[in-house]
């Protein structure tokens, strides 16, 4: 099953990703947060696209695709695999096509999480994420137990640079501009399958599982 989650900073599409990916047992594949590991190592890649992700802008699809292309080439997407944050322009979402088309292989399900806009500035720069695991907390709904120590690993929880007030705003204009044409782009195809998480990710969860069984995808977990 080859899934995309599509949803805007702040919805939740992350923490949703990671229960499909369990539920599904398909590989989870976030250029969010690829970047971030290649930062970190500062890496030539990690070093290019930081200049963007600080900005609020997109990486150029040049470099993104070709990240891509690379990630999906690898063993573990063999059985399926669920992109999160990709793709999120037309041109990404077009390149993935052909890239697909050449495996005779295509899209199963878009998965739309849906979250009114003044829910997510909210809950974005109240946000903070393991420096380690990944772990994502919340300072208002979900703290760690000890302040900036992760209950997961132990290891340093932060507010990610680009989850600050201005930096979120950005970001909402740059999903607005750049990746909401992707959800008509699929509507046309007839994949979306859209799931409200204004309140809770359970919620979401089953409604987007309901709408996967019909299509004949069932839980491994
Ligand atoms: P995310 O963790 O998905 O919110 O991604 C964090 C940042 O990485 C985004 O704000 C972009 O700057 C960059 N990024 C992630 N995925 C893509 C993509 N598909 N195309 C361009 N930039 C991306």
């Amino acid at each position: 099953m080859k899934l995309i989650i599509l949803g805007a900073p702040g919805s939740g599409k992350g923490t949703m990703a990671t229960v499909l990916r369990d539920s599904y047992g398909i590989t989870h594949i976030s250029t969010g947060d690829i970047f971030r590991a290649n930062i970190k190592e500062q890496t030539p890649l990690g070093k290019e696209a930081k200049k963007y992700i600080d900005a609020g802008a997109l990486v150029p699809d040049e470099i993104t695709i070709s990240m891509v292309e690379d990630r999906l080439s690898q063993d573990d997407c063999k059985n399926g695999y669920l992109l999160d944050g990709f793709p999120r322009t037309i041109a990404q979402a077009e390149k993935l096509d052909e890239m697909l088309s050449k495996t005779n292989s295509k899209i199963d399900a878009v998965i739309k999480v849906d979250v009114p806009a003044e829910v997510i500035l909210g809950r974005v720069v109240n946000r903070r994420v393991c420096t380690s695991c990944g772990e994502s907390y919340n300072v208002v709904s979900r703290p760690t137990k000890v302040e900036g120590v992760c209950d997961v690993c132990g290891k340093e929880v932060i507010q990610r640079d680009d989850d600050k007030p201005e930096t979120v705003k950005q970001r909402l204009i740059t999903y607005e501009e750049n990746t909401k044409p992707l959800i008509d782009f699929y509507e046309k195809k007839g994949i979306v399958i859209s799931a409200d998480n204004s309140k809770d990710p359970k919620t979401a969860f089953e409604q987007a599982s309901q709408a996967l069984e019909k299509k004949g995808f069932r839980k491994v977990n």
